[in-house]
């Protein structure tokens, strides 16, 4: 399908709301019905009809099917947050007593799943370095039911062999789940390789305005209607009306954005390589990347998101260099219109921060929709007052 018919006419029933170019906001809790009978149906199968907006809701439906054409899914749940999506599709496909093979150090809610709410129902988890496949080889146990990836992930990039990870996983009858946030799917259509369920937030690049939260899961339609039928529904995380229509909105230009930051990253991330204080950078279409090849294979683009590790001594220097940044905000999150900066020393206690760590020297750089050049001369002056 054209990514232009999908992003401005798929869903789009526009005869039924006075020839509006713009999708209405359907504000409504519920739906009314003129036959019990039609009742009856709807009661059997909720994700058969409007009945009440816990379920489906008009507004929320132009989006779903935007996203699932977009990832070249059957289906596709938008929920309230990429949070709230990963644990309705991960306990969606746990039993008690079941394990699940995850790549290292995944999303600090992902992993906060894992560790400490899993656990209570007898799942556990086994992490692995998902760089190798003879890896997630070993880690498989009878119980495996579920493998969970992150490709790239948000920090240092690490990517996984989604093809082998798919085809090792229905081998042994195991469901995979990848957030897929990074790429998002102008960059990597993880079905494509097999991946059964691709989550990915949607407050990042799909939204792009730093103003909404949102979660995606796509996948067939048998799997989003066993995860519709029982946790969408029970948890109640579906997204409202409102936020649907922030995010077709966002949509609308994810295209534009993704070409334009690609363009300004590329030129940031050539100007910081070369600078004597950057001691290296982590991006997965650098050639510098360990799994260069691999990103090339299964990634189209990597837009906006890369690390830089700075060559510093002491943790100060870090601090001065990010406090010094006058456009580049420092803050969570990425995917908007605003440049971001972020220490990973901000997550580490002081006295534990060790220089000789690549990790702990490193500051993740978001590019947004500003001018390259504008970028470059706040980064050029903060690594100058670094110290
Ligand atoms: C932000 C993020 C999430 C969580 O999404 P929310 O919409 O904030 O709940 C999950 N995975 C990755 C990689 C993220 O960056």
């Amino acid at each position: 399908m054209d990514i232009s018919y999908i992003i401005n006419e798929l869903g789009e029933e526009r005869e039924h709301y006075f020839n509006a170019v713009a999708p209405p906001i359907i504000q409504t809790s519920n739906f009314v019905y003129n036959k019990v009978e039609d009742l009856y149906k709807a009661f059997q199968d909720e994700m058969s009809g409007y009945l009440y907006s816990r379920g489906l809701n008009p507004t929320v439906d132009i989006l779903r099917k935007k996203l699932a054409a977009l990832d070249g899914a059957e289906d596709c749940l938008v929920f309230n947050n990429g949070a709230a999506a990963t644990f309705a599709a991960v306990f969606a496909n746990v039993n008690a007593g079941d394990h699940i093979v995850c790549v290292d150090k995944p999303y600090s809610w992902t992993q906060h799943m894992c560790n400490r709410i899993l656990p209570r129902f007898g799942v556990t988890t086994t992490y692995i370095d998902g760089t190798s496949i003879e890896n997630f080889e070993r880690a498989i146990l009878p119980n495996t039911s579920v493998i969970y990836l992150e490709s790239p992930n948000s920090w240092d990039y690490k990517i996984q062999d989604l093809k082998a990870v798919s085809e090792l996983a229905k081998s042994e009858n195991i469901v995979t789940i990848i957030d897929n946030s990074y790429c998002s799917p102008l960059y990597q259509k993880p079905i494509d390789f097999g991946i059964d369920i691709v989550m990915q937030t949607a407050t990042k690049y799909i939204n792009g305005h730093s103003d909404t939260l949102g979660g995606i899961l796509t996948g067939s339609h048998a799997m989003i209607k066993k995860i519709f039928d029982s946790e969408y529904m029970c948890i109640g995380s579906g997204t409202t009306p409102f936020n649907a229509w922030m995010m077709l909105r966002g949509l609308r230009t994810l295209q534009a954005r993704f070409e334009r930051i690609t363009a300004t990253t590329q030129k940031v991330l050539a100007w910081v390589k070369q600078h004597p204080k950057v001691e290296k950078v982590w991006f997965p279409l650098d050639e510098s990347f360990p799994q260069y090849e691999l990103a090339k294979k299964q990634m189209k683009g990597a837009c906006g998101l890369f690390t830089i590790v700075l060559k510093a001594e002491r943790m100060e220097q870090i601090v001065n260099f990010c406090e010094s940044l006058q456009h580049l905000v420092m803050a969570v999150s990425w995917g908007g219109y605003e440049s971001l900066a972020l220490p990973k020393c901000a997550g580490i206690k002081p006295e534990h921060f060790k220089a000789e760590k690549e990790m702990h020297r490193s500051v993740r750089i978001y590019v947004g929709l500003e001018e390259a050049d504008y970028l470059i001369k706040d980064i050029e002056q903060a690594l100058e007052k670094m110290g």
